[in-house]
């Protein structure tokens, strides 16, 4: 099969979606370079229950996902195709039709922040609070250098200790307590095991400079030293919608992001629609999802209130002006990333050369999956577009199978009774 070069290669791929199952992954095949046992690793799901059983414990098999692939994404100068795996109907389609729309205005423009982690130290039993923070301080060189000497391979990398911080709780529910910081980049690791272990290691010489005793030593995940940003530009012409003026969306599509800025009801839902699109990443790339969303959502209340993620706003020409920040700590090595053999075919279709080019992706993603939800959500509304895809699933909830799923979906979407008895109902008929 002849590949496409990957300078060459557009993720704007029209009517991708009306291609059958085995068309679209040889499409992605061509685009991507898959041989024969990487798309079967695709088709049929590359984890075997036995080698999940090595992964977990009490391993029983394997529970599956959908796993589809995002177009049109255009991220600074550069075309990518967005594996996602995700259960929830639309997600997929809605990302791609609002990269379609950045796409107008030039793509995404992303940036990120050296991947540097943050590994705590819990101390407690502390006399003197600010001695044995400025002892600790004092010996930070010390500190760094014992954390270096657990990965020699990352501080090879260029990674390693960045810095030793210190903060006091003069009051806890068990008293005074000393929290001590190690910033540590973990280069393109996640770098769960990389802190946790340099934490382990310098526990010790923290309680003989505290003159302390020291409980937990894990990382956080509120990994604010480890950011992501997004931001693109919808020009104003691309936003119209049906009989409505772009202009009349654009405005809409603020004035719904200014709901989420004060409103922590709704940032929760403009959040977590934003999640949608990262954790389908995560999940395909084997990334860790539940400290994606941890961070996510402990950054969305730093300044005390739980708020949007995103800022959308009218520019001076008119435009609609998107951006996001968050925190992301995922990785391209380790995890498993490296165990799962559908996320390596994952990672090969992405194409991404750093754990920071990932992040990146991912809050394009973010940004995009926002605006696909509050854009339908300011104009007509989400159950417009979500009716096709839950009729389908209404129509496999009631038993439907594969080849029956487009009649019967489209019979429930006439009838507007897009309920599971009425699906069985008409399977009877069949
Ligand atoms: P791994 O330990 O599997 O992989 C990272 C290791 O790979 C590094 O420590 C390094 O080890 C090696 N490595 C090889 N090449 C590179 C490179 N280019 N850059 C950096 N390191 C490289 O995974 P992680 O430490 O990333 O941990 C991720 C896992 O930890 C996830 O599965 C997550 O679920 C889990 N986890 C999460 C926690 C949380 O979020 N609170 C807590 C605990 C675990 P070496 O220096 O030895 O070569």
């Amino acid at each position: 099969m002849a590949t496409i070069s990957a300078t060459k290669r557009s993720s704007r791929l029209p009517g991708f979606y009306r291609l059958s199952l085995a068309e679209r992954v040889a499409v992605v095949a061509r685009w991507a370079s898959l041989d024969k046992a990487e798309q079967k690793t695709l088709m049929e799901q590359g984890l075997t229950a036995a080698h999940a059983g090595q992964m977990i414990e009490n391993g029983l098999g394997t529970f599956a996902l959908p796993l589809g692939v995002a177009v049109n994404f255009l991220i600074n100068d550069r075309d990518y195709l967005i594996p996602m795996a995700v259960e929830e109907p639309s997600v997929v389609a809605a990302v791609s039709h609002a990269a379609k729309l950045v796409r107008a205005g030039g793509g995404f423009h992303t940036e990120a922040t050296a991947p540097v982690m943050i590994g705590q130290v819990q101390v407690l039993d502390v006399h003197n609070l600010a001695a044995a923070a400025g002892a600790i301080l004092q010996n930070k060189a010390a500190l760094m250098a014992a954390a270096d000497d657990c990965s020699t391979s990352i501080v090879r990398r260029g990674g390693g200790s960045r810095d030793v911080q210190v903060r006091a709780f003069d009051q806890s529910p068990v008293g005074p307590m000393l929290v001590v910081h190690l910033l540590y980049d973990t280069r393109d690791a996640m770098g769960a095991n990389a802190i946790n272990t340099a934490v382990e290691a310098i526990a010790p010489m923290i309680e003989e400079l505290s003159g302390g005793r020291v409980n937990l030593r894990i990382l956080s995940n509120l990994t604010d030293r480890r950011l992501a940003t997004a931001r693109c530009t919808i020009p104003v012409a691309a936003l119209e919608h049906r009989e409505m003026d772009g202009a009349v969306v654009a405005r809409q599509v603020a004035e719904a992001n200014a709901f989420a800025v004060v409103d922590p009801y709704r940032a929760a839902t403009h959040n977590k629609g934003i999640m949608n699109g990262i954790d389908a990443v995560c999940v395909a790339t084997g990334n860790d999802w539940r400290a994606i969303g941890a961070g996510a959502h402990a950054y969305a209340a730093r300044d005390g209130q739980y708020r949007a993620l995103t800022d959308w706003h009218v520019d001076e020409n008119g435009d609609l002006f998107g951006e996001i920040t968050l925190p992301l700590a995922v990785g391209i090595v380790g995890g498993a990333t490296r165990v799962h053999p559908t996320a390596q075919v994952v990672m090969k279709i992405l194409d991404v050369g750093s754990a920071t080019e990932l992040a990146q992706v991912m809050a394009a993603v973010g940004l995009a999956q926002n605006l696909a939800a509050i854009k339908a959500l300011a104009t007509t509304g989400i159950q417009h577009g979500h009716m096709r895809m839950h009729a389908r699933q209404v129509a496999l909830a009631a038993g439907a199978r594969a080849e029956q799923v487009d009649e019967i979906s489209a019979q429930l979407i006439a009838d507007k009774n897009i309920r599971v008895a009425y699906a069985r109902e008409l399977l009877m008929q069949t």
